[in-house]
Order: structure tokens, then C-alpha cells, then sequence
């Protein structure tokens, strides 16, 4: 095929693609012949091809077929020279050569800090002002790792976890760090949604090529709440295009979403086992100290700007006790306290949390029945719900038990007589023991730890 018959032969595909997609994609190919059945095509690099490729080459075979040319399939080759030829060259009105080479010619703009979509990371959210706990410490030691910037030890990091328990605080935490002890390296942190815009952008001003180019181009990517991209297919073919790229050049990638790599759905297979290849971890959900420490912590700075800030004793422990859903809950809570604090001038006592912040503990308190808790448990462990508040004393019914009792003391606000009350009647010290019992092994026994979080996850939903 001459490329006369090409330049023939492509006019019936402008109508079907677009002028815009025509002009970007199909103009700038150049015949290279045909052989072996085999169509083939100069392009001037490999994005080029492969993007071709993948969403025009059955339009491409049809109409060669169509024209009677015996083609079954494509090929497309990289050439150079195509690139260099149209440095060189005057874009001319009607031929090839100018058009050709316009990605080409586009991508040798260089690259600059501020061409990059993403934002610049919060100062705030800084390692030093993330409080670690059992429940992130796996994250937060990974994410440490990373910010190290010492050669890629897991690729990607994979970050999972409900709301508002500090994946986005992490992230902007390895991308500080990384700004203060690396600074040539360049690190692009952005939101999913915001990588979907920019790519969306680019299709529709033509500038794909320098959307590859940018993303391909940066030595550490995080990607924020994946799980937006579930169920965008070109938005997913995109991400794993670049994300293959980077790992492929070696380059650090940082991912997080409310879920593990498994279980989001609309997610192609393909990119969910890629996701799995490096070192997925999860932040749990906060328990009682992490949430102390926390509010501490909030204290500590409070007082930086407001130094005659009191709060007064069994303050910060009711409110860790009592919100329990996410430390942006717990934040905002902490934030009404102190403005209160600071506009009527006196110390945080129980009595102005409880009428300050009444909204936000009633919304918590809705939480989770005894009942519930019950059933859940009974269902989890296969006993029955008879023989949970009954009196049998089998270690298989009576380690179920314990965790129930546990979970009603964690996750309601009922006093231990009134839970030991519904277990059968059992005298509250019996569900101070229970509840000590499942403390205690839950710092030995992984297996009652996993039981107790997806319980909790199960149960807060
Ligand atoms: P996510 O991205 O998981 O939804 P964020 O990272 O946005 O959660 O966290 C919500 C808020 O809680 C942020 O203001 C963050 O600074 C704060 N936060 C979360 N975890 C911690 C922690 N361990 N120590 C201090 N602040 C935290
Ligand atoms: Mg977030």
C-alpha cells in the first residue's frame, strides 16, 4: 500500500473518529507498505503507536479491508527520523510531514515543576504530626520507608482504609519529607478524580501526548482515592499504562483507597493484580489510645496559639470514649471546643463538651445495638445466638462470648451491668474479665485481632 493509497483511503475515516481525533491520530501516519498481510505504519514513538493501536486499528483494518487490501493486520513502527525530519521541516497546508510530527514536536517542550496537575502537599500533614498507634503503625512505618527515597523497596504502596484515617495525611507526609531531603526529585501527588480531569483534558485539547510525557516524566507518584476510578474503563487503561511505565523505569509509586486492591469493584483484574505486587496495608480503624493520643496532640498545638487554653481532667479521655468514627470527626470536634473555649473564655470542662458538642456525640451514639453485636458475632464465630447469652462454659462458645462482650463495651455507650445484664444476667465483673480477657490476647493472637477488625468494620459499616 503506497501512501497515496493511504492518504486515499483515511478521508472515510475523519467522519468516524472526529476531526479532532483524526487530525491528532490518523493524519500523522505514514504507510510503510504492506506485507505478509501485515499493514504497516510510521509513527514517530511507541505512545503513539500503542494508543493507535488500541483504539482505532480495527477502524484501520476495516477500511483497508473494505478498499480490498489484504491486510489482517497492523503494525506500527517507530521512526525517528519522522521526528527529527519535522523539526525540521515547515508544517506544510496539505502534506504528512507537517502534521505528522505535531506530537513529537509538542513533546519537546520541556517539562516544568508547575506543568505538573497535582497540588503541592499540605504542610501540615507532616510525619511529625502524625500520631502513630497500633492501628497505623504498619502504614506509617511503610510510608516512612518510602519517604527515605533510598531505592524502591516495594512497588507500588498500596495504602487502604476507612475515611478520615490519615491515607491522605500520609501521603502528603512522604511528599513533604521528600521535598525537604530530595529536592531534585520530582514528586507528583494527586487525587484520582484530578488524574481522570487531566486526562479527560488532554484528549479533548490533543495534548495526550505531553499528559503521557508528564506522568512518565516523575520519579515518585501518588494517586489518591483510587477507588474514583472504578468503573471508568479509559480512565483505568490510562492509569495502567503510566503505572507499568513508572514500574518499569524503577520509579515510586504510592497508592491509597478505601479498599483493598480485591475488593474494588469495576476495577479490571489486570490493574487489581498489579496493585497486589508491592506492599498493601492497612489502616485500621482508631481504638481508644490512638484517639488519645491524638487529642493530645490537638491539645499540645491548641495551646501553641492560645497558651492559657485549660482543659480540664477526664475531658480528652470522654470525648475519645465517645467518638469513635474518624479522626476528621474527632478533629472537628476539637476545633468547635476550643473556639467555644476561646470566645466564652473559660477552661474545656465535661459540661461544655456535652452541650458544645451534643450534636456530634448523639450522631455517634447511634452506633451499634447490643443486639447487633450479638448477632454478628454469633454468626461470625458459627455459634448460636441461644447459646451466646447462655450459660455454657465450652472455650468454643466462651472465647465468641468475651469478644461480644468486648465489642459492647467498645462500641455502645452501655454501662458493664446493663451489657452483663443482656448476656444472661451475668454480674458486670464477669464483663470486665471478658472484656480484659480479649484486651489482653489481642496483643498475642492475630487471628482474634483480625476477627475483632472486620467484626468492627462489619458492625460500623
Ligand atoms: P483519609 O485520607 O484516610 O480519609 P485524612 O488523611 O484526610 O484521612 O485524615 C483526616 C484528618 O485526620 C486529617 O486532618 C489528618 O491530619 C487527621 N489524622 C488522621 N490520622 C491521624 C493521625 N494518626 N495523627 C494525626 N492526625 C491524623
Ligand atoms: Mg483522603
Amino acid at each position: 500500500m503506497t501512501q497515496d493509497t493511504w492518504l486515499r483511503l483515511r478521508e472515510d475515516l475523519r467522519k468516524r473518529v472526529g476531526k479532532d481525533n483524526f487530525t491528532t491520530w490518523i493524519e500523522p501516519l505514514v504507510s510503510a507498505g504492506l506485507q505478509d498481510e501485515t499493514a504497516r505504519f510510521l509513527v514517530p514513538n511507541s505512545f503513539f503507536g500503542d494508543w493507535v493501536k488500541r483504539n482505532y486499528a480495527d477502524m484501520i483494518l476495516h477500511r483497508l479491508q473494505d478498499a480490498g487490501i489484504a491486510a489482517v493486520r497492523l503494525e506500527f513502527l517507530q521512526d525517528p527520523k519522522l521526528r527529527a525530519d519535522a523539526r525540521a521541516t515547515e508544517p506544510k497546508a496539505n502534506g504528512h510531514a507537517g502534521t505528522a510530527l505535531r506530537p513529537a514536536t509538542r513533546r519537546r517542550k520541556p517539562i516544568a515543576a508547575e506543568d505538573l496537575p497535582g497540588a503541592p502537599p499540605d504542610p501540615r500533614f507532616t510525619f511529625d504530626s502524625f500520631v502513630v498507634g497500633k492501628p497505623n503503625a504498619l502504614a506509617h512505618a511503610a510510608a516512612r520507608r518510602v519517604a527515605e527515597g533510598s531505592g524502591v523497596t516495594f512497588n507500588p504502596l498500596f495504602l487502604y482504609g476507612g475515611v478520615g484515617l490519615g491515607k491522605t495525611h500520609l501521603m502528603h507526609a512522604i511528599a513533604n519529607h521528600l521535598a525537604t531531603r530530595h529536592g531534585d526529585l520530582r514528586v507528583l501527588y494527586l487525587s484520582a478524580e484530578k488524574f481522570m480531569y487531566s486526562f479527560v483534558q488532554a484528549l479533548r485539547e490533543q495534548t495526550i501526548m505531553d499528559f503521557k510525557e508528564l506522568f512518565r516524566s516523575v520519579d515518585v507518584l501518588m494517586v489518591d482515592d483510587l477507588q474514583f476510578i472504578a468503573g471508568k474503563d479509559s480512565t483505568q487503561e490510562e492509569f495502567f499504562h503510566t503505572f507499568n511505565a513508572l514500574v518499569d523505569q524503577n520509579k515510586q509509586i504510592v497508592l491509597s483507597a478505601d479498599r483493598a486492591p480485591g475488593e474494588i469493584k469495576d476495577m479490571e483484574e489486570r490493574i487489581k493484580s498489579r496493585l497486589q505486587c508491592g506492599l498493601v496495608v492497612d489502616l485500621h480503624p482508631t481504638d481508644y489510645e490512638l484517639r488519645l493520643g491524638i487529642l493530645q496532640q490537638k491539645v499540645d498545638q491548641a495551646r501553641r496559639t492560645n497558651p492559657s487554653l485549660v482543659v480540664a481532667p477526664g475531658v480528652l479521655e470522654f470525648i475519645a470514649h465517645r467518638i469513635t468514627s474518624n479522626v476528621r470527626v474527632l478533629e472537628g470536634a476539637m476545633t468547635r471546643l476550643f473556639a467555644m473555649a476561646e470566645l466564652v473564655g473559660r477552661e474545656i470542662t465535661l459540661e461544655l463538651v456535652q452541650d458544645s458538642l451534643a450534636d456530634i456525640l448523639r450522631a455517634s451514639d447511634r452506633k451499634v445495638s447490643i443486639d447487633e453485636i450479638q448477632r454478628k458475632v454469633a454468626e461470625h464465630y458459627n455459634v448460636k445466638l441461644a447459646d451466646l447469652v447462655g450459660p455454657k462454659r465450652h472455650r468454643t462458645i466462651a472465647r465468641p462470648r468475651q469478644v461480644a462482650m468486648y465489642l459492647c463495651k467498645v462500641l455502645t455507650t452501655r454501662s458493664l451491668p446493663e451489657i452483663g445484664r443482656r448476656f444472661g444476667g451475668r454480674d458486670h465483673t464477669t464483663i470486665l474479665h471478658g472484656v480484659k480477657k480479649v484486651e489482653e490476647l489481642m496483643s498475642t493472637d492475630s487471628q482474634l485481632n483480625d476477627d475483632i477488625t472486620m467484626l468492627r468494620r462489619v458492625l460500623q459499616g
